[in-house]
């Protein structure tokens, strides 16, 4: 093949004809994801050097983050017990000291006396400033004519230790993507339509590749940033906005006609008032299941706000108009809960409920299946493996997915595309942030139950260490005194299951012989027989065990309201949104409920952060967003959603209003021209096929 010349890059070009880059380079940025020019392009700068932000020497705080420049002055490896690299900064106000303990080996070959240097990271002080592994870039003489690294805004990019081997440290990266962006700029092709960029005032496409690697000034770097989150989350937004749109345009839901007898009778015998919150989102449910499109809601509500009912109602209101209902738990325990539930509420009806699910005997579960294909069974209760069984049901017209993020678009994706087009409603007991709404269920409309059941008082949370704990079973002794029960609780971490599967069990062994040796305790987890958990859960439901031990396998769903104690033991390893699902399986009846969160005394920053969080707040939404703050959206939504929430530029934490803006934008797009035909869309429809057709694999445009 006849290499192109440099200056005939094109955003498809692969990166070994571009200059500078080898097969070599070529094979190692692939490591890192950059095959093509775009990639390139789109690999941004981590940071920026500001000249005019240096801190000088003299004026070194400990503990602050700062950017020092100036020449080295000498530099060694010192051997010893533990080897280091040692460098000394001067800048002519004073001397900084640098640090390696880890990749002496490789950092000693990277600087000489004399080099230029900025380093960046937070100062320590051991006989005088310090920094410790900093961030370092190096930079061109003062003087020297070549721009790249000497304007006065310096891009610094991320590199791995291969690539810096390779000459492809910040600055190696700096020199190519000058000499891409001269020879393209000017045919970088506008990836927006000229009205949504006059709309949004946004900067060009090609002016904004410039600005974030170059940035004239700090105006244009903003407006370059700005640019290209909006970008990145309105393509996100496109897609899920012609999700919808395909689902309304499409009319093959169902219309459910009526609201018959039984569901009336249903809302008549419950023992309370639906709240005002519970009927509106009713209504709302109500309002979408007559249309021919199919519904697709979410339905957000705290712990304990009472979705389960409004899912029952749903559901039975679809059986009443001659369809089935399925409806799915993210774990077996869950599942069951539900089913109980349901079940206890229909019974009588006489409507048929059925519990599907791992480990029953293949000829229960033939015979389930076959009178699920003929119609005899009205709702289906299982796990989101139900998916794959959908397809023997004889008239599935509703869906209730109960889920804890693990659920995705794409999995809703499949269902539809499995030909049936039931109305899904998607029920989520962690309230998550706007920012994160808007993109895991952007294809979903939205019912809130903002609103707890009257009487209800607010759960008391303490935290405790271990010098409290005797404090705490003479409480729990106190509760039980007065007929309630207590939930006692023990981490169950993968990775090292079978220590914490002991510590739960000899937790229960001390409990029940040496502390409460007068009351009845049951031991529930994981690995445990269906049947067994099921016997344990319906004991403790109906009252008969005192104290429930147990890993998290009760996190969600279950439903006890005579339960007024949830003792955490080691709360300090739990994430938040699992203290805080754990936490609302008390305080689901009148009576004043505890949480106590038992820790030890050596605790990381995080862990205080968590526990102090849940000792302020109950609000979900509170917490939801400490959440995010601490560990990020990917982790939040675990890897299900990955590909979803890998932005490059874009953060769901600070650039809520670029995604609103961006998610306005799709919408009216999307209701102007659905198939992004008309000519000014051509653009853009080329690269939302590019970008996610390809990679979801999925949805065809229009
Ligand atoms: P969620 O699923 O939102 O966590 P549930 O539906 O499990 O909450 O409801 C929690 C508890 O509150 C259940 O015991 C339920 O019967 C009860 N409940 C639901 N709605 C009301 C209401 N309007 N008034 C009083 N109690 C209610
Ligand atoms: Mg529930």
């Amino acid at each position: 093949m006849n290499m192109p010349s440099h200056n005939q890059l094109k955003m498809e070009t692969p990166v070994q004809f571009v200059k500078g880059i080898g097969p070599k380079r070529a094979t190692l940025l692939k490591r890192v994801f950059i095959e093509t020019v775009e990639d390139l392009l789109t690999y941004f700068p981590r940071r920026y050097l500001d000249r005019s932000q240096l801190t000088q020497i003299r004026h070194l705080k400990a503990g602050e983050e700062v950017t020092v420049m100036g020449k080295v002055l000498s530099c060694e490896t010192v051997r010893g017990r533990v080897s280091r690299y040692m460098l000394l900064l001067g800048d002519g106000t004073g001397i900084l000291q640098c640090v390696w303990f880890r990749g002496v080996h490789y950092i000693s070959k990277v600087f000489q006396i004399g080099d230029r240097v900025a380093f960046n990271g937070k100062i320590t002080y051991y006989h005088g400033p310090q920094l410790v592994h900093p961030e370092y870039d190096k930079i061109s003489e003062e003087g020297e004519s070549d721009p790249v690294h000497t304007g006065r805004i310096i891009p610094m990019y991320p590199s791995t230790e291969a690539l810096s081997r390779s000459g492809l440290d910040s600055r190696g990266f700096r020199r190519i993507l000058r000499g891409v962006l001269d020879s393209m700029t000017e045919s970088i092709p506008e990836t927006l339509s000229q009205e949504i960029i006059r709309n949004q005032k946004l900067v060009s496409l090609s002016y904004a590749l410039a600005n974030i690697h170059f940035p004239q000034s700090w105006k244009g770097l903003r407006q370059a940033q700005h640019r290209l989150k909006f970008e990145e989350l309105f393509f996100l937004q496109l897609f899920l906005a012609l999700q919808r749109k395909t689902n309304q345009v499409e009319k093959k839901g169902i219309v459910f006609q009526i609201v018959g007898e039984q569901t009336k009778q249903l809302v008549d015998r419950l023992p309370f008032e639906l709240t005002q919150a519970q009927k509106r989102v009713l209504h709302e449910i109500r309002r979408d299941m007559k249309k021919e499109q199919s519904m697709n809601r979410l339905l957000q509500g705290d712990v304990g706000s009472g979705k389960t009912i409004v899912a029952l109602v749903a559901m039975l209101i679809a059986v009443e108009n001659g369809f089935q209902a399925a409806l799915m738990a993210p774990t077996e325990i869950l599942a069951e809960q539900h089913y109980i539930n349901v079940h206890g509420w229909l019974e009588d009806l006489g409507v048929q409920v059925a519990l599907l699910k791992g480990g029953q005997r293949e000829s229960e579960r033939r015979e389930i299946l076959r009178k699920m294909s003929e119609g005899e069974i009205n709702i289906v209760v299982g796990t989101h493996a139900l998916v794959q069984e959908s397809v023997c049901f004889k008239q599935l017209g509703f869906v209730v997915i109960d889920e804890q993020h693990r659920f995705g678009v794409m999995q809703r994706a499949v269902l539809r595309q499995k030909g049936y087009h039931p109305d899904v409603l998607v029920m989520t007991a962690t309230p998550i942030p706007r920012t994160l709404t808007l993109t895991l269920y952007g294809d979903l409309d939205i019912s809130i139950i903002d609103e707890m059941p009257a009487g209800r008082k607010p759960i008391r949370t303490f935290w405790r260490k271990e010098d409290k704990r005797d404090e705490i079973y003479t409480f729990i002794r106190r509760e039980i005194g007065k007929g309630r029960q207590a939930y006692v609780v023990y981490p169950l971490v993968e990775e090292s299951e079978k220590v914490d599967l002991a510590d739960a069990t000899a937790g229960y062994e001390m409990l029940s012989k040496q502390i409460f040796p007068e009351y009845k305790l049951a031991l529930i987890h994981g690995r445990m027989k269906a049947e067994e958990k099921e016997k344990i859960m319906g004991d403790f439901t109906s009252g008969g065990i005192h104290i429930l031990v147990s890993t998290t396998v009760i996190e969600v769903g279950v439903d006890v309201p005579n339960a007024t104690v949830m003792l955490i033991e080691h709360a300090e390893r739990f994430g938040l949104s699992q203290l805080h699902q754990l936490r609302g399986r008390v305080g689901r009846g009148e009576d004043q409920a505890t949480c106590i969160l038992l820790s030890q005394y050596q605790l990381s920053d995080d862990a205080v952060k968590r526990l102090k969080t849940m000792v302020e707040t109950t609000d979900g939404f509170r917490i939801a967003e400490v959440d995010l703050q601490l560990r990020g959206p990917g982790e939040i939504c675990g890897t299900r959603q990955h590909g979803i929430l890998d932005f490059k530029i874009a953060n769901l934490i600070t650039d809520e209003s670029i995604l609103t803006a961006a998610r306005k934008e799709t919408f009216q797009l999307v209701e102007a021209d659905f198939h992004l035909e008309q000519f000014e869309n051509q653009q853009l429809r080329d690269t939302y096929l590019k970008r996610y057709q390809e990679k979801m694999g999925l949805m065809k445009v229009g």
